[in-house]
């Protein structure tokens, strides 16, 4: 495998995305995806489990939007989400942002029909539960007695 230069943390060429300038705009957004973070974080406290820092980074695509929502280094800690991915509104960003933690803190893959960690997990807008809260603790406590 390639290696990528880790201080700009860009994301993997094929999938057709670069990082968006950090302007105010970009700023913006990646503050509505930390917020997600931080409740990642908060759900974690309680059981005395440290989330490392999630690098989180605004994409755009360059060639055309191919439908990604969101993609993470598995367990490298980098988290990337389209910028469209905020502003279409579409799909629950704070279930979109814990799917990518579990890929990116705990190297947690794809679980088949899983509402977290399906491939195709897409949680409309309007239908995130605490129960997703529950699945991604669960996820978090099963990985790390690995
Ligand atoms: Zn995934």
């Amino acid at each position: 495998m390639k290696r990528r230069r880790r201080t700009s943390h860009q994301p993997a060429e094929h999938l057709g995305m670069k990082n968006a300038h950090m302007d105010r705009d970009c700023f913006k957004l990646r503050r509505e995806v930390m917020q997600h973070v931080y409740h990642a974080k908060r759900l974690l406290r309680p059981l005395s489990i440290e989330l490392p820092r999630i690098t989180v980074r605004i994409t755009e695509f360059t060639r055309h939007d191919s439908g990604c929502l969101g993609v993470a280094s598995l367990g490298d800690s980098v988290i990337w989400i389209p910028s469209t991915t905020i502003t279409d509104g579409e799909y629950d960003l704070r279930s979109i942002v814990l799917h990518e933690i579990l890929h990116a803190a705990f190297s947690v893959g794809h679980v088949a029909d899983c509402p977290m960690m399906g491939a195709y997990a897409l949680v409309k807008v309007g239908g995130y539960t605490p129960a997703l809260d529950q699945l991604f603790v669960d996820y978090c406590v099963n990985s790390r007695a690995i």
